[in-house]
């Protein structure tokens, strides 16, 4: 199936350091990925399992002790749009330092756009080039370099969509993982 097309996944800067973390996510502070969903873990699990740079992504976030919080909507208080797929939240203090993104994947809304099961395959594919495109395409470069600075945009306006950072990034894991599917 077709997804819609990413156009704006990082939220504004000024909203950021307002987006409280969950409660839970706050109590329990060890790795580098912290889940809150089955489905989402699942697909951690598969592209951690299936693509090397993927793995020595989380290696290098864990080194220098910062993190992602991968959530659905129901856990955060952010007032997501319903129609937004997902959405990556740098949480910056005042000089735009990160050490934790927060980022939104709204399974429900997948769900409802494909109209398949948790468990088809196309679903899981689907969940997994989400989690590419945001954890390893937004949300890494934000923690790897530690500051807002290491924003790695999508497409802008007229540009071709593999020119873009976020493109690129997510287009390294899907060919590691489609690698390890033809095997
Ligand atoms: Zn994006």
């Amino acid at each position: 199936m077709a997804l819609p097309i990413f156009t704006a996944c990082i939220g504004m800067a000024a909203f950021l350091a307002a987006v409280p973390l969950p409660v839970w996510a706050q109590a329990a502070p060890e790795g580098p990925l912290e889940i809150s969903h089955p489905v989402l873990a699942s697909s951690v699990q598969r592209l951690t399992e299936g693509s090397a740079s993927w793995r020595e992504a989380l290696s290098a976030i864990a080194a220098r002790g910062r993190r992602a919080v991968v959530v659905t909507p129901d856990r955060v208080k952010t007032p997501m749009d319903g129609g937004t797929l997902a959405q990556v939240f740098p949480i910056a203090d005042e000089q735009s330092r990160v050490g934790t993104v927060l980022v939104v994947i709204n399974l429900e809304l997948l769900q409802k756009l494909s109209g398949l099961p948790v468990t088809a395959v196309d679903f899981e594919d689907d969940v997994d080039r989400i989690i590419a495109h945001e954890v390893y395409g937004h949300a890494i470069p934000f923690l790897l370099s530690g500051s807002l600075a290491g924003n790695c945009a999508d497409p802008a306006v007229g540009q071709s969509a593999v020119a873009s950072c976020v493109i690129q990034r997510e287009n390294v894991i899907r060919r590691e993982i489609a690698r390890r599917g033809s095997q």
